[in-house]
């Protein structure tokens, strides 16, 4: 390494040649220029060639957060694979009646495209230490997960579900925050069975969930 070359994390022994975003195999690094609010010192993080090429994108104020936006931009580019695990259960796609050379294709890959989104997007990145000194990540950890799938954040969760499902992304938030976020997918039937629903009819629905929460409570 020359003597000005940014340093590199350390690396946990099995996770050599791993890519610190999304865990994919890699042989490169991403080297991340601290600017003076940056919480941390310049480093390098490994990094497959797809999350460097994003990371270049989202350099935010942190590693962290640089990180978060790679994990958004990986689920807006693999929208299409993770809603396979979405729309159907592994079981109904192996009983599914798709019986011709094309569909055995497709049932077979399907499965495995879905499995290897949701794996990059939730493979979580070991804690960053230079020489042995921990970095700490100032609670950039936290996320929140939802039907196996762990989303950077809830609102990364309501853009996810709003453009999959076509619903309002503005009601669904709504939602969320009158419901809470334990019970997201409460949120989001709601939010599917209302799609046509009116403004009026929409505003009437949360001013409804809100009473009937401050009753129960
Ligand atoms: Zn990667």
């Amino acid at each position: 390494m020359p003597a000005n070359a940014i340093p590199r994390i350390d690396i946990p022994f099995d996770k050599r040649h791993t890519c610190w975003f999304c865990g994919e195999p890699c042989d490169q690094y991403f080297d991340y220029h601290s600017q003076p609010h940056s919480p941390h010192p310049s480093l390098a993080v490994p990094s497959c060639s797809e999350c460097g090429k994003l990371a270049k994108q989202h350099l935010l104020t942190s590693i962290w957060d640089c990180r978060m936006a790679v994990k958004d931009a990986l689920m807006r580019i693999y929208a299409k694979h993770l809603a396979i695990g979405i729309n159907w259960t592994q079981a109904e796609l192996a009983e599914s009646e798709f019986s011709c050379k094309v569909f055995e294709g497709f049932k077979q890959s399907a499965w495995m495209m879905y499995q290897i989104a949701r794996e990059r997007i939730n493979a979580p990145a070991w804690p960053i230490m230079l020489d042995g000194i921990a970095i700490e990540d100032q609670g950039h950890h936290l996320d929140f997960e939802f039907n196996g799938i762990r989303y950077s954040s809830v609102q990364a969760a309501i853009d996810y579900f709003s453009s999959q499902f076509s619903v309002d992304k503005t009601f669904l938030a709504k939602l969320v925050s009158v419901v809470g976020k334990a019970r997201f997918s409460y949120a989001l039937r709601l939010a599917r069975i209302h799609i046509a629903a009116t403004k009026e009819l929409k505003r009437h629905i949360l001013a409804e969930l809100q009473e009937e929460l401050a009753n129960d409570r």
